[in-house]
């Protein structure tokens, strides 16, 4: 297997060329959402991210094991110091499993929907607290953390003098951060601000609580992922990746954890995708400033004039390179829709492409220019722009300005099936309107919609009713806009 990946190692700043732990095999863990809401699109995009690196990972020959996780507990609300699904659960009135179950379900669909491959270990916190439990007596046995009123804390200012920078992820520096912190709520329990908790003890009104050798509690986040990601992928591992937003504290507590019970760095390369905005700002869903997935699917929003698929939506989000911020904005979409179109209809008429003796194009030196992008730490909008100089030359092809023999031609199939379906995860789509079932869907329905505009323009809301009411109960909603009436499932 060739491999010339180089990956930008977050804790360098460097790109480093890829060498694996165990030769030919790579683990990769990505930090999985909190299941106590939808994902909003700022989510999906991380994992869109992670979905390409996996997929060029494999693609490239390496057996990959990806595991991403679940976060269903210890995720404390930063203001309140509350679980965030416990809250949730509180305010529904619903155990917190039915929180839990619910939004993993969603989680699960809208990643289908956007075409990502499923992991192969999805871990839950709540099915790993004995490991817990256990990480945290060895940190203890190894005198990294103390116990107080019941909770166990790691000791940060200790670990930062005797074993190994802590900060040296997030570039911080600890006696800023301890100058730098206002005292919070149960943080006189606490030897320093810093120190964050490995096992809580769980507050008269909490209900999401296990027995432990200290009180009757729950794990902290951080420990989760240090807990799982070294169950399955070993001590030690090759990539461990997550939104930029979780590299401090998150990853830099996960790294002070390894560092203490098992003596390892635990991770070689750290990987960070950058965020999505939306008006500039970071999407998120505290903030009220996001995009739910089914919104910009269904059109159903204020924000955007009409309906994007997740084709579109996936598309648009692997134009920008992963460590690059990306603004969601209605041009941009409609440009992705644009180009999603074209490079797809590009595709579908390889096929039908007359044959010549000879080819004015350098297959092979366009083949090395895809893999050169992705060699390059995942350039995904280089790789879509390589990718376009093979969908000029077809779109020359099929207007018999230039010339390609029959085994380039099956070449030129294979190397897109390869990278834009493979690698990039694109959506399939059959323009040929043979065996397509949504091309006769889609004109029935636009027969409806003129039936009904002209009950409308008949003033004959009985039957321009019936029409809309009638489709909403197969799911199929209606929305009139001033460019007219567009469709969308439910
Ligand atoms: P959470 O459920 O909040 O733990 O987030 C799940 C993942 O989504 C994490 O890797 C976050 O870093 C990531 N994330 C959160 N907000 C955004 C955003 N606006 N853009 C990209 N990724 C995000
Ligand atoms: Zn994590």
């Amino acid at each position: 297997m060739k491999n010339n990946l180089k990956i930008y190692n977050s804790l360098t700043g460097k790109k480093e060329k890829f060498e694996p732990i165990v030769p030919g095999h790579v683990g990769m863990y990505v930090c999985g959402p909190t299941v106590y809401s939808n994902v909003h699109l700022g989510n999906v995009r991380t994992f869109i991210s992670f979905d390409v690196i996996y997929r060029y990972l494999k693609f490239l020959g390496f057996k990959v094991r990806y595991v991403r996780n679940i976060t269903d507990a210890g995720h404390l609300e930063d203001d309140s110091q509350e679980d965030k699904i416990s809250k949730k659960a509180r305010l529904e009135k619903l155990e917190p499993m039915e929180i839990v179950q619910q939004y993993t379900i969603d989680f699960h669909k809208v990643l289908e929907l956007v075409n990502n491959l499923p992991p192969n270990i999805e871990p839950t916190a709540t099915g790993h607290i004995i490991e817990q439990i256990e990480m945290t007596k060895e940190i203890l046995d190894k005198g990294y953390a103390y116990e107080s009123n019941g909770s166990i804390y790691f000791d940060v200012v200790k670990y930062n003098k005797e074993v190994d920078k802590y900060g040296k992820l997030s570039g911080r520096n600890i006696e800023e951060m301890i100058a730098n912190t206002r005292e919070l709520d149960g943080q006189d329990e606490k030897r320093n601000p810093q120190d964050f908790a490995l096992w809580k003890k769980a507050k008269p009104q909490h209900i999401m609580r296990w027995p432990s050798p200290w009180s009757n509690g729950f794990p902290g986040w951080h420990l989760e992922c240090s807990v799982m990601s070294t169950k399955y992928l070993g001590e030690q591992f090759d990539i461990h990746g997550g939104g930029m937003d979780l590299k401090f504290p998150h990853h830099e507590c996960e790294i002070a954890q390894g560092r203490t019970a098992n003596d390892v760095d635990p991770v070689k390369y750290w990987m960070h995708a950058n965020m999505l905005t939306l008006n500039g700002k970071k999407m998120s869903k505290s903030t009220g400033n996001h995009l739910l997935p089914r919104e910009i699917f269904s059109g159903d929003n204020k924000i955007l004039s009409k309906a994007y698929s997740p084709a579109v939506v996936r598309f648009f989000m692997l134009q920008a390179h992963y460590r690059n911020m990306l603004d969601l904005s209605e041009e941009a979409l409609q440009a992705a829709e644009k180009g999603y179109k074209r490079m797809m209809e590009a595709i579908q008429s390889i096929e039908n492409l007359p044959v010549s003796e000879s080819t004015d194009f350098d297959v092979a030196q366009w083949e090395k220019s895809l893999y050169e992008a992705m060699n390059d730490d995942f350039n995904t909008p280089i790789l879509i722009a390589n990718l376009f100089e093979g969908v000029k030359f077809i779109n020359q092809v099929k207007s018999e300005k230039a010339k390609i023999t029959e085994a380039d031609k099956k070449r030129l199939q294979k190397i897109f099936e390869d990278f834009a379906y493979e690698v990039l995860g694109l959506h399939k789509q059959d323009l040929s309107g043979k065996n397509n079932d949504n091309q006769t869907f889609d004109k029935v329905i636009q027969l409806l919609i003129d039936l009904r505009n002209q009950a409308r323009a008949e003033k004959n809301w009985a039957l321009s009713d019936k029409i809309r009411d009638e489709l909403a109960k197969y799911g199929v909603q209606l929305k009139d806009g001033k460019d007219g009436t567009t469709y969308s499932f439910q």
